[in-house]
């Protein structure tokens, strides 16, 4: 009788079990965060910023420090598949051996989606690390738009943006809200102008474009931490902002040679002594060719 009843319980417990397993699983929670490095907090000068810096290993690992700050917050917000995309200069930047879980890594440049490379539809927020204000801010530390040498400003249907205006828009054409930027004020006033209830976390306080007033490493994270559960929590209050279609890419050039060499490009027109124009159907065609026009007219 003893081992029947055993025998029953282990049965109940089987089938308990095996009910338990056959359960769906909890749907993924995607996060996509874009890691750029101009806005990190402590960081005031190429020096720290290039490849070839001496102090860039230093900062380098402080941009890997605040990335995986906010992965643990994604991952405190229920966030089950996190990418992150080196987003600075080579894009070979973050070290990946010291990468939080349950992150995953894309680094390098050649990618034709550049800082937005591995975001799709399916992910349910982007995050925006270490960005910085646009070309023609001169407030942000480090200001410039794709490129810092090249570029003097760059307008979408008629609106100044920098990379991050550029990568919202790009963001918002596969359904994605961006729901956190870092960087310094500079970088988060220009964000907010596109998101306005984006969750900001400001990092450092920019004297114009070369000095600020930064955070230490460890209260910078802590920060983005608390600001990336809190964002991906509230994701479904902050809507992905679509450019409309078709949209109007306008570049200005520091130098009026760049201009005439980009115009000699089917559906490039010239708009200026600095400046061409073109016209795409689908934003992130546009998005593509805006990349081609700072990263290989030189
Ligand atoms: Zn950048």
């Amino acid at each position: 009788m003893r081992s029947v009843v055993i025998f029953g319980v282990a049965l109940t417990c089987l089938a308990f079990f095996a009910s338990a397993g056959a359960a769906a699983p909890p749907d993924p929670l995607k996060v996509f965060i874009s890691v750029d490095m101009e806005g990190v907090s402590g960081v005031v000068d190429g020096d720290q910023t290039s490849a070839t810096g001496h102090d860039y290993e230093r900062f380098r690992k402080l941009m890997t420090a605040e990335a995986n700050a906010a992965v643990d917050g994604a991952r405190d917000a229920g966030a089950t598949h996190i990418l992150v995309n080196d987003s600075h200069g080579s894009h070979r930047n973050l070290l990946i051996e010291e990468l939080h879980a349950p992150a995953e890594l894309i680094s390098n440049n050649i990618k034709p989606t550049g800082m937005m490379a591995g975001l799709d539809a399916s992910y349910a927020a982007a995050i925006f690390i270490g960005y910085h204000a646009k070309a023609s801010s001169g407030e942000g530390v480090l200001a410039h738009t794709g490129n810092g040498t090249t570029i003097a400003d760059l307008r979408i249907n008629g609106r100044s943006v920098g990379e991050g205006g550029m990568n919202i828009h790009a963001a918002g054409a596969m359904g994605v809200p961006v729901v956190l930027a870092s960087g310094d004020q500079a970088a988060i006033a220009e964000i907010r102008e596109l998101v306005p209830n984006i969750e900001g976390v400001q990092v450092k306080e920019a004297f114009g474009t070369a000095a600020a007033r930064s955070l230490r490493p460890e209260d910078a994270a802590r920060l983005i931490r608390e600001g990336t559960a809190r964002a991906v929590r509230r994701r479904g209050e902050i809507k992905p902002v679509p450019a409309s279609l078709p949209v109007r890419f306008e570049v200005s050039f520091t130098d009026p040679s760049l201009a005439l060499m980009a115009e000699q490009i089917p559906t490039v027109e010239r708009t200026g002594s600095h400046a061409v124009a073109f016209v795409a159907d689908d934003y992130l065609k546009g998005y593509r060719f805006v990349r081609v026009l700072y990263k290989f007219i030189q």
